[in-house]
């Protein structure tokens, strides 16, 4: 994306107030949660992306279908609204040079630009000081070896771009798996990073406003399975220390990346209580979906606030909570038996609205709050056990299991 793309936008900070019209890029569960916070709020929106009876299109006001580099559709699309954000962060440049002259890209081009590929994402953290592993930049196989033999193994060779679907990432265990990783990488640029071997997968998801203001969610961990992520607790099992920390980082590279909007930092602690910033994502994320049933303020109203230049609510968050993903895998032996889930009088049912359940597609998640963090993830995975889960959802943290990135 270029850089004209972030000096071209418009710099106006007057609040774009309800009764006003959203447009969100990207049509999904994000964009779903978004709009009706912003329908909540007196708020039109519409949305345009490729797909049609979307999980966003069923709840906005219009449902654009349209190709992203379709200059002229986005160009329609801007024109209809008082400020774009975005559900999808891999929009391409062109989408947003296009929109951007009409209507606020809210967070700007330079955002997505740097986010959307791991290679500038890491290079740009490691250049503002924040800790990242270390990490190489891959052009061949004999750079991978010597890349390897440098920080040695095991490690992680990643696509260097977020969008490749299907070859996401592989772990090299030893100098035997060079050949193997670089095969599957299918001539793509790739970084190298060193393996964590980390005690907790953290994130802190936050807003910043247009005037600089911040607020945020507190660390919350997040337990994986085959990648994708499982369960989020909230808030983690951590230190005040480590918090203050996290809470710190984020701050900062939201300040560095100059965000407008939510966005997310993802975090390893490593075995000696470092944290590691693994990525950012420039939107709201599936780590904050608690903050729906949880927090005085969602993520998504957050968003809505932040996005429209008014000022951001307040993050308190009364009780721990959970938060357990709802995958398509659910639906192997047919529709799943929501009523058993919601006999749990706590937890609290999401469903996107998506006709077609695939395997490891985020069809919805549960919520639950609670006294204490154990019993609010006990009642969402005792009420996805319900529906049929057990099998499905061992909540295992594989991290020997090199699978694409979904
Ligand atoms: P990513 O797509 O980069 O977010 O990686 C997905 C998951 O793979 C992470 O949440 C971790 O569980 C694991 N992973 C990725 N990179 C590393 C690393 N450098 N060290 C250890 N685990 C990793």
């Amino acid at each position: 994306m270029s850089e004209a793309a972030s000096t071209s936008e418009p710099t106006s900070t007057d609040p774009v107030l309800p009764g006003a019209t959203i447009g969100i890029l990207g049509s999904g569960q994000l964009g779903r949660m978004i709009a009706i916070a912003a329908r909540r709020m007196g708020y039109r929106v519409h949305t345009l992306s490729p797909e049609s009876d979307s999980p966003t299109g069923h709840v906005a006001d219009r449902e654009i279908v349209a190709a992203y580099d379709d200059v002229e559709a986005v160009k329609r699309f801007a024109a209809d609204v008082d400020v774009i954000t975005l559900e999808f962060e891999n929009i391409s440049a062109a989408c947003v040079d296009a929109a951007s002259p009409i209507a606020p890209v809210r967070p700007k081009g330079s955002v997505l630009h740097t986010t959307q590929n791991r290679l500038r994402e890491k290079t740009f953290l490691a250049d503002h000081g924040f800790p990242v592993a270390p990490f190489r930049h891959i052009k061949s196989r004999d750079e991978l070896a010597a890349a390897v033999e440098e920080i040695g193994t095991p490690a992680v060779l990643k696509t260097a771009g977020f969008g490749y679907d299907g070859k996401g990432q592989v772990r090299i265990a030893s100098v035997d798996d060079v050949d193997g990783a670089w095969t599957s990488m299918a001539g793509q640029d790739a970084v190298l990073e060193a393996f964590i071997d980390f005690d907790l997968e953290l994130s802190v998801v936050a807003a910043r406003g247009l005037a600089g203001d911040f607020a945020h969610y507190g660390a919350v961990e997040n337990k994986h399975s085959n990648h994708i992520l499982d369960v989020t607790t909230a808030p983690a099992d951590v230190s005040g220390a480590v918090n203050v920390t996290a809470v710190n980082l984020t701050r900062k590279v939201f300040e560095a990346l100059d965000v407008v909007g939510v966005a997310c930092v993802e975090y390893f602690l490593d075995r000696g209580n470092n944290l590691i910033i693994n990525e950012i994502a420039p939107r709201v994320h599936n780590s904050g979906h608690f903050t729906f049933d949880a927090c005085v303020t969602s993520q998504f109203e957050q968003q809505v606030r932040a996005v429209c230049g008014l000022p951001l609510g307040s993050t308190d968050q009364p009780r721990p909570a959970a938060m357990a993903n709802l995958l398509g895998d659910l639906w192997e032996n047919g529709e799943p038996d929501w009523a058993a889930a919601l006999a749990i009088p706590e937890v609290k049912l999401h469903l996107y609205g998506k006709q077609e359940a695939r395997p490891g597609r985020k069809m919805g998640h549960l919520t639950a709050v609670a006294d204490t963090r154990e019993q609010a993830v006990e009642r969402v995975v005792e009420g996805r056990r319900g529906l049929g889960a057990e099998r499905l959802f061992l909540n295992t943290n594989d991290r020997t299991n090199a699978l694409p990135k979904t």
